[in-house]
């Protein structure tokens, strides 16, 4: 039998990335309430550590014009008109601010030869309303977000925040619409931990790892999406998840737009740059979606790499110093992960799945909202894992790391005002029963006949590559619909090898996997009910954009295993709709 161990918290912050840190940082400075951190890793060890290439803010530092209502113009355009732009206004107006205030809590920002921050090209930015390129994304070389993350847990420190390093949540405390504290496992030792709080934020970043190929860490599945949707909370746009144009090739990992804002040039077999035949006006740093789209279309008609599933990106004429100076990292894994040295090789890419925009629907403030817009009393949620929603149908490029502190900020800042005022609500009788009940279930498989989470993760991972992933067609979603419905009943059927309690991945892999190809499904289903193509959700059999009927959000809730669909309106403040040229 499990032991249970209760704590008492004003607040719990629940994922300790960028926007996780960000919220305990004001939630412990500003609020001085009791607050605490719940991760599964080591804090730095958050993939907000990964980010590389910049965080998006109209400083106009490079002696270009830039104003935040270009910004907005930008993001608006690029999430292709499903973005709210109530909250992409806050996020842009914001967001100069929040990065000064970062450089102020001691973030090496990379500088300009007069000592201001230094600013660099992305995808889809531009100035006077898409006239040309602008620079602004704000950089710390290419290790952008390891410096965010780094600042942020010194902060946290300096204010007290308590960490529980390695307490993995496994469900939530809702009840009669308000949240009142989360279960953890403390993986160290296998045993349940009850954290009651007046205010609960999720910070649990994306779920990448559903896909083969990703730019995601191994610890990116989704697990809050999947806790709130067990809990009767909708998930907003589902279908919506983009693929990054350059992974290295079958690895996945990263290699940043920086690369080509910095001026490397995508090229095909023939040594063609052939984005200038799909965008022509912004070519290699068109918005993702094009871009990924355009190497699929290379390597369909036979195209890629002596034919094969990639293409290349050729930093070769960068020269030497930019790329030591700016883009250390990026040389560093093409050195030990292909061997290869970028400053006089092309870098072999292919697209990789590297960013949720859907997710866990909030208000401007990270406060969760229902299915009828109804407030979940004292749940919020941030970053990745929500959906406020600023990057509609697809992300620009930097836009992930402002939505991080700006919405974190805005929600430290609303959940100290909200416990202010709220009392610490009573829990139920056994909180921690659901959880263990399901982990000494599964701890009782060990050793026994079942199902292997690896393979059912593997297959999983297979189909959504195949089938759910840069084209879509009707034929192709619902072949993954009805095979994913296999694989979630042989989830249930998992059978774990180690029966330990401490450190046990065996155990944590497979409850992980569960919560995985239910989101499979939620994101499968969502992507079949949308009979348009808009942003990153590309319908072969629906090409067009179809703003008479889609112009709005989806709301999935989970009933008896199947998504019910709902929606709700964008809105739409200053920029109408138009047509996306590139
Ligand atoms: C390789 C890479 C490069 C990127 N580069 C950029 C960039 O240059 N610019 C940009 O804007 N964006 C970039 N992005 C996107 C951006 O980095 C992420 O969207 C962002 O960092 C997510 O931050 P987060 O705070 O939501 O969560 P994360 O940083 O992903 O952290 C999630 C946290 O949740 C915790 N957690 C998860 N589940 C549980 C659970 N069940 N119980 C307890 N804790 C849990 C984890 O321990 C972790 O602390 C990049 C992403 C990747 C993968």
């Amino acid at each position: 039998m499990m032991s249970i161990h209760e704590h008492t918290f004003d607040a719990i912050v629940v994922g300790a990335g960028g926007s996780g840190l960000m919220a305990a940082v004001y939630l412990a400075k500003q609020g001085s309430l009791r607050t605490a951190v719940l991760s599964k890793l080591y804090p730095t060890r958050s993939h907000t550590g990964t980010a590389q290439g910049g965080i998006g803010a109209a400083l106009g530092n490079m002696g270009e014009e830039d104003h935040w209502e270009w910004h907005m113009f930008d993001t608006i355009k690029g999430s292709d008109y499903l973005g709210d732009q109530d909250a992409i206004e806050v996020m842009c107006r914001e967001s100069p601010e929040v990065v000064y205030e970062l450089e102020h809590m001691g973030l090496p920002f990379s500088r300009t030869e007069d000592g201001r921050i230094a600013q660099r090209r992305f995808g889809g930015h531009t100035s006077n309303f898409g006239e040309a390129p602008v620079r602004r994304a704000c950089y710390a070389a290419d290790r952008t977000g390891h410096m965010i993350l780094q600042t942020l847990y010194q902060q946290s420190i300096k204010h007290d925040v308590e960490f529980f390093d390695e307490f993995q949540v496994v469900d939530l405390l809702i009840e009669d619409g308000s949240c009142r504290g989360a279960v953890a496992l403390n993986i160290a030792t296998g045993e349940l931990h009850i954290f009651r709080s007046k205010a609960l934020v999720l910070a649990t970043g994306g779920y990448g790892q559903v896909w083969e190929i990703t730019s995601n860490a191994v610890t990116l599945t989704g697990d809050g999406l999947f806790l709130v949707a067990r809990r009767g909370v909708p998930l907003e746009d589902m279908e919506f998840y983009q693929f990054h144009p350059t992974g290295i090739r079958r690895m996945g990992i990263l290699i940043t737009e920086g690369v080509r804002g910095e001026g490397g040039i995508l090229r095909n077999h023939a040594g063609e740059r052939f984005m200038e035949l799909y965008a022509p006006n912004l070519k290699d740093l068109a918005s993702r979606d094009v871009v990924s789209r355009a190497i699929y279309k290379e390597i369909r008609a036979g195209r890629g790499i002596n034919g094969e599933r990639y293409v290349h990106l050729d930093a070769t004429q960068l020269g030497a110093e930019v790329i030591e100076n700016k883009l250390p990292e990026i040389a560093d894994f093409c050195r030990t992960y292909l061997g290869i040295d970028p400053v006089t090789e092309p870098i072999p890419i292919q697209p990789t799945a590297h960013y949720a925009m859907g997710g866990i629907p909030t208000d401007v403030d990270g406060g969760v909202v229902g299915m009828q817009g109804e407030p979940v009393r004292g749940l919020y949620a941030i970053g990745e894992c929500a959906c406020v929603s600023v990057h509609g149908a697809n992300r620009l490029g930097t836009n992930s790391l402002v939505d991080l502190v700006v919405f974190g900020r805005r929600a430290g800042i609303a959940m100290a005002e909200y416990c202010r005022g709220a009392d610490l609500e009573p829990t139920g009788e056994d909180p921690a029963g659901r959880s263990r009940e399901e982990l000494e279930a599964l701890l009782s498989t060990a050793g026994k006949d079942g199902e292997n989470a690896a393979e059912i993760r593997r297959e999983m991972k297979e189909l959504m590559m195949d089938n759910v992933s840069v084209f879509r067609t009707d034929e192709l979603l619902s072949e993954a619909k009805v095979k994913l419905e296999e694989l979630r009943e042989r989830a249930d059927r998992i059978a774990i090898d180690d029966p330990s309690r401490a450190f046990n991945l065996d155990l944590t892999d497979a409850w992980e996997t569960r919560g995985m190809v239910e989101l499979a499904q939620i994101t499968t289903e969502c992507a079949l009910n949308r009979t348009e193509s808009r942003g990153a959700h590309s319908r072969e059999d629906y090409p067009d954009r179809d703003d008479e009927n889609w112009l709005k959000h989806t709301l999935a809730v989970v009933r008896d295993g199947a998504s019910e669909i709902g929606y709700k309106p964008v809105s739409i403040t200053r920029f109408e709709p138009k047509e996306r040229v590139y």
